[in-house]
């Protein structure tokens, strides 16, 4: 359950957990519902703008006293809308619940899961809301050419990873940071980053990024906006893209941060465009098409980071914001 409203960086006391016995059915002149058992829910790190009472938040804020939204794996245990049935299982937003009632309108994005060979927790990650944000803010927004320079931040998680592993399907030079050594390690081993580094040992982002990029940068994929997209701009070269994907080092703060250096945009005529994904759907089919071959002949692979019991939930949730998750944050609620 959320609780209130949070300023500045929000807390695991920001949420508590309930327990109820419910019936469990949909009631009586209930039309176009279904009765979900959850399986697997989502933490990213738009959920924690959701906390926080904005206007003008591209998603509405969580209710105080609610259940937290995200986007999750489920199954139908009961339904009275005719294009769901008992044992479907699907993904799109339902709530931090074990069981809950959803309302099925026109616009509810409910996939229906058809190929039940990979980890249905993909379909919350690489097959979900952060591959098809890799895919178009990588592919559509960037255009990347082969031989280009690319620099992509918070790039051991959820999006980040692929847009490393786009770059080498590219054909491109590809330097990620990330927050701990371990995570460097996982870039260059496990994802195929040809180089990167610790943003936390970095005194001096800019100098950092001069080193791994001598002639510069063509394309920032950038997941945390602040010092790190200033440092990005002053080494881009000229005619570079930058997708502004996320701010995650600002959601956290009360106050953001100011870029100093947009001049640069001007001079280098550099092209910065921000995207939500949500408008970009259309693209899935085209982006299912290139990424399930890929995932099963095992040239693409994907880090989850599953913590069991929705009780751990609220902690799991925060602990984004101080990168305690090591690829995509689930939350196992319950196997079947
Ligand atoms: P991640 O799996 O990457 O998790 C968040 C990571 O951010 C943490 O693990 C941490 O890694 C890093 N982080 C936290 N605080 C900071 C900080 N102050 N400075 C730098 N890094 C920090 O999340 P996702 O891959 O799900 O999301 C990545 C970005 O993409 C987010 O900004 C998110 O909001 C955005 N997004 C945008 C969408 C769109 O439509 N535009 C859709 C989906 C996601 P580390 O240890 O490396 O610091």
């Amino acid at each position: 359950i959320f609780n209130n409203f949070v300023n500045g960086s929000p807390e695991e006391s920001d949420m508590s957990v309930r327990t109820e016995t419910v019936d469990l059915g949909i009631p009586e002149g209930c039309d176009d519902a279904v009765l979900v058992k959850n399986l697997y829910l989502s933490c990213g790190p738009y959920m924690i703008g959701r906390m926080k009472n904005l206007e003008g938040y591209f998603f509405e804020s969580f209710k105080p006293g609610s259940p937290i939204v995200g986007c999750g794996v489920f199954k139908v245990l009961d339904s009275s809308h005719p294009n769901y049935k008992k044992g479907d299982i699907i993904s799109g937003f339902t709530n931090w619940e074990e069981y809950s009632l959803l309302t099925i309108t026109d616009a509810t994005p409910f996939f229906k899961i058809q190929d039940k060979d990979l980890p249905l927790s993909y379909y919350i990650g690489i097959l979900g809301v952060p591959g098809m944000t890799a895919y178009t803010g990588f592919f559509e927004l960037c255009c990347p050419k082969k031989g280009e320079t690319v620099f992509v931040s918070a790039a051991s998680g959820a999006v980040g990873q692929l847009v490393g592993q786009f770059a080498k399907l590219a054909e491109c030079y590809v330097v990620g940071s990330a927050g701990s050594n371990d995570k460097v390690n996982l870039l260059k081993n496990k994802f195929g980053f040809d180089e990167a580094f610790n943003y936390k040992d970095e005194k001096d982002y800019s100098a950092a990024l001069k080193r791994y990029f001598p002639n510069g940068i063509d394309i920032y994929f950038d997941n945390v906006g602040g010092k790190m997209l200033e440092a990005a701009i002053s080494n881009m070269r000229a005619h570079g893209r930058i997708a502004i994907c996320g701010m995650v080092s600002q959601y956290g703060l009360e106050q953001h941060e100011g870029v100093h250096n947009l001049f640069t945009i001007l001079t280098k005529q550099i092209r910065m465009q921000g995207f939500l994904v949500g408008e970009y759907y259309h693209l899935f089919p085209k982006f299912l098409e290139m990424i399930l071959p890929h995932i099963k002949q095992g040239k693409i692979t994907y880090v989850e980071d599953i913590v069991e019991g929705l009780e751990n939930a609220p902690s799991t949730l925060v602990g984004l914001l101080s990168g305690r998750n090591v690829g995509k944050q689930v939350v196992l609620v319950s196997p079947e």
